[in-house]
């Protein structure tokens, strides 16, 4: 076990303070996921928009004493840290990395590393699926695959372990050397290059050779040779390989691959020898995971037979945990796919995010942990679950049940899920949070189906990585000071408020805004804690503003006269003061300020935090002039504001679009909207983001017509000749526009676009499907990443706001993470 003095060597650190001898079993470098405070070495890493070190005190409170760090004086950590081991290093990310790579060192076992545009993650879960009978496998949890990722995965290795997979992702030149020296992988598997762009590198070139770094030591590397690109690389570099192709001669030559139902026929020839085998697969994504698998069994010795009852144990991978809304107010966590304790830990982490207003229970099967003794894991388990708040716990299993006197706290047991089922009271469960988390074979998706709301077939599905994404986007452009609000208005922008309040404020952004008080005071009650701005408050909900520590916009004498007056005696509150610049909207004047100042002067318990104007044209280029003209104008109206009140405010003007264009006048804080869920409304930089969601349907009924027949109200839709049509379950009741009627709007059935047939009515709606091989139950996507909010806004004469806002608050939103 690494020691302190170790540390302090390989770190090239200096002891800042030695109190005690403790022992380093958890590494932590987010102070969120703290679990076993008395063996945990905490990492104060200085990020681009969060430091560790604001971190410190309150992880000292909480009971660590172990840290790195790379600011603090030796005085400080006398005074503020008495007892606690401290060691200084020049950058605490380093030694975080230096720590796991003498881990790694410590190993004389195989260790695959698994690197590529596309796959990692399925190949890694498919190595371990294939090699678990003879190792015992550690792999990544999830997709820890980067810079911080990857020394917490290898941070994993323990001595029971013969195998380990790690997945390695890099976004920028340089990172991969870093991420070779933590894993020092024995062998490589390269799965892929995809044609996407990639924001930090120049070309296609140079992210292969910057890949390939990760496997300069490596005795084996397997890939496909199919690749020309990678094929060349790995040739000039002399490193010995392993290669599959369809097209050319390669150590596994596949000659033909033919689907027969749900799976795909290989014939390959390997060491002079034709032979087949059969992939429980049939698209293509799936099939070149699995040959990269066969390559490793192959490169293994395993025998055909063997090799062909392994890979017909592959099973898909569910790369998402789903939230969503469940019975009796309760709402559900799934993670029904595995349940392996690196996987656990995750997903507690989740369940740890969701504010406490719910009751946080989790609903666990036995772990299938190779090697771990049972006893050491479920006294883990145990502790794992107390320390992320667990306030009720449902094992099911023999194994889980067997352990059942290490829980504490409101527990319960069963043998099976058919037990679970068949003895619950469902309606017991009110106001959770459940985390579903079980292994494949304890069949938990049939408790989701038990807990979940019923779905009628429509679903927004909103991607949070997605939205984590766009927001550390838009953090990455903001000058260093600049603070950000998020404009959670309108349930989000149809997104889901409290669900996206929720992450914006575990990703610790400055503000939120609301336009009105209901809104603002429904994040209240769950639990969102951040500053809110209502943008637009009504006299009569002054009340409600108050009790729940809301700050309103003022853009008027009246309004701010009476929101004065309904302060008693002692209250104070914190307002936004409105300027208009020439949007002309909202807002006061240079005309109003002698009298807003006097107002405010007499009454300055109505305390001016912030002042802001909105800008009118900033998505279009040529409103530059005019912005520009407003931006001059908000600094010479908010500097008379502050002249008069004596103290400073913050100012803010720039939206979204205003964030890209302006960078030059970022101010005090940008409020950020669109941008955040997936629209660059510039147009500049849509690139750079992810779409965040899709909203989608499924078929109900599939019919023929004959030519001249027609279709839906008005007999707007006219067949010219035998068609298929489809009815799909969505119409303008659901936010779907009626403007689509008619051709002018499409969707996607079986990656193929259909075209609207006739008007678009309430709850449903037509399209032609002729040509597409289509059933009821099929899925339908009316947007998405390859139909996007801006292409289809424009062929309605809208904007993409609008297309998002309208869906409907019917229409359930499901809420996932990959
Ligand atoms: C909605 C809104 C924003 C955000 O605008 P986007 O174009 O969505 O970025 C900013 N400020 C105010 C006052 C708003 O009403």
């Amino acid at each position: 076990m690494l020691t302190f003095q170790e540390l302090v060597s390989i770190t090239k650190g200096e002891a800042l303070q030695y109190k005690q001898s403790l022992p380093i079993v958890q590494l932590l470098t987010d102070s969120r996921k703290l679990s076993q405070p008395g063996s945990t070495l905490f990492f104060a890493i200085k990020g681009r928009w969060n430091d560790g070190h604001t971190y410190l005190k309150q992880l000292f409170k909480q009971g660590v004493r172990q840290f790195v760090v790379e600011s603090l004086t030796e005085a400080e950590a006398q005074q503020l840290y008495p007892e606690a081991n401290i060691i200084w290093v020049p950058n605490s990310m380093e030694a975080l990395q230096a720590a796991a790579a003498w881990h790694r060192a410590q190993f004389q076992i195989p260790v695959v590393a698994i690197t590529g545009s596309n796959g990692k993650t399925i190949v890694k879960e498919w190595l371990s699926q294939v090699l678990s009978s003879e190792e015992q496998v550690v792999k990544s949890p999830r997709s820890y695959n980067s810079q911080v990722g990857v020394p917490l995965s290898v941070w994993q290795l323990e001595a029971n372990h013969t195998f380990a997979v790690f997945e390695a992702g890099i976004s920028l030149p340089g990172e991969m050397e870093k991420l070779q020296r933590i894993i020092q992988p024995t062998i490589g598997i390269f799965t892929n290059i995809g044609t996407a762009h990639d924001g930090g590198f120049t070309s296609q070139e140079q992210k292969v050779e910057e890949k390939l770094k990760l496997f300069q030591e490596v005795e084996l590397l397997i890939y496909s040779s199919d690749y020309t690109l990678l094929h060349e690389a790995v040739q000039q570099k002399n490193i010995s390989s392993l290669t599959w192709s369809k097209k050319q001669e390669a150590d596994v030559k596949i000659t033909d691959i033919t689907a027969a139902g749900h799976k795909s026929i290989v014939v390959y020839t390997y060491q002079g020898q034709k032979q087949r085998l059969s992939i429980p697969f049939t698209d293509e994504a799936s099939i070149e995971n699995a040959l990269h698998c066969l390559s490793m069994l192959l490169y293994r010795n395993l025998p055909l037979h063997e090799i062909q009852n392994r890979l017909d144990k592959l099973h898909p991978v569910a790369m998402r945990l789903e939230m969503k809304e469940a019975i009796n107010g309760c709402y559900l966590i799934d993670d029904t796919y595995n349940n392996d304790l690196a996987g656990l830990k995750i997903a507690l982490d989740l369940l740890a995010s969701q504010p406490k207003q719910r009751k946080h229970t989790l609903i666990l099967s036995d772990l299938l942990e190779s090697g771990l003794q049972q006893e050491k894991l479920y006294t883990h388990v145990a502790e794992l679950v107390t320390a992320r708040g667990v306030e009720r716990l449902i094992g099911i299993g023999p194994t889980i049940q067997a352990h059942a006197a290490k829980f504490s706290g409101e527990t319960a047991f069963y043998s099976s899920t058919t037990d679970f089922l068949q003895q619950f009271q469902l309606s017991s469960f009110r106001n959770e949070v459940i985390l579903v988390k079980g292994a494949r074979v304890f069949e938990f998706e049939k408790i989701v189906q038990a807990f979940q709301q019923k779905v009628h077939g429509t679903v927004l599905e909103v991607n949070l990585d997605a939205l984590v994404h766009n927001l550390n986007f838009y953090r990455s452009k903001l000058t260093p000071d600049t603070r950000l609000m998020v404009m959670v208005k309108a349930f989000a922008y149809g997104s889901g408020s409290f669900e996206v309040a929720n992450l914006l404020q575990f990703h610790r952004v400055d503000y939120l805004a609301v336009a009105y008080a209901d809104e603002g005071v429904q994040l209240r009650e769950h639990g969102i804690t951040l500053p809110i701005m209502v943008m637009n408050p009504s006299p009569d909900s002054f009340a409600k503003l108050k009790q729940n520590n809301l700050e309103p916009e003022i853009y008027s004498l009246e309004q701010l006269q009476q929101l004065v007056f309904s302060l008693t005696e002692g209250e104070s509150i914190n307002i936004h003061l409105k300027l208009d610049t020439g949007m002309h909207r909202l807002g006061f004047t240079a005309e109003d300020f002698t009298e807003l100042f006097a107002l405010l002067r007499q009454h300055p318990q109505a305390k001016v935090v912030s002042a802001f104007s909105h800008l009118a044209g900033a998505d279009e280029a040529l409103h530059n002039d005019f912005s520009r003209m407003q931006i001059d104008t908000f600094r010479t109206l908010v500097a008379a504001v502050e002249e008069a009140l004596g103290y400073k405010v913050t100012k803010h003007i720039l939206n979204s679009a205003g964030i890209v264009r302006f960078p030059e006048h970022h101010l005090d804080m940008a409020r950020l909207g669109i941008g955040i869920y997936g629209v660059e409304a510039t147009g500049s930089e849509q690139e750079s983001l992810r779409p965040v969601s899709m909203l989608k349907t499924t078929v109900s009924q599939v019919k023929s017509i004959k030519a001249g027949e027609t279709v839906g109200y008005s007999r707007k839709g006219f067949a010219e000749h035998d068609k298929i049509i489809a009815t799909i379950a969505i119409g303008y009741a659901d936010g779907y526009d009626r403007r689509f009627s008619n051709g002018v709007g499409e969707v996607i059935i079986k990656g193929k676009r259909a075209p609207i047939i006739g008007n678009v009515c309430m709850d449903m709606c037509m399209v032609d499907v002729t040509g597409i091989e289509v059933k009821a139950g099929d899925e339908v996507i009316v947007f998405g990443p390859q139909l996007t909010l801006v292409e289809l806004a424009a062929r309605i004469g809208t904007i993409p706001y609008e297309l998002l806002t309208n869906v409907s608050t019917r229409v359930k939103r499901v809420f996932y993470a990959e």
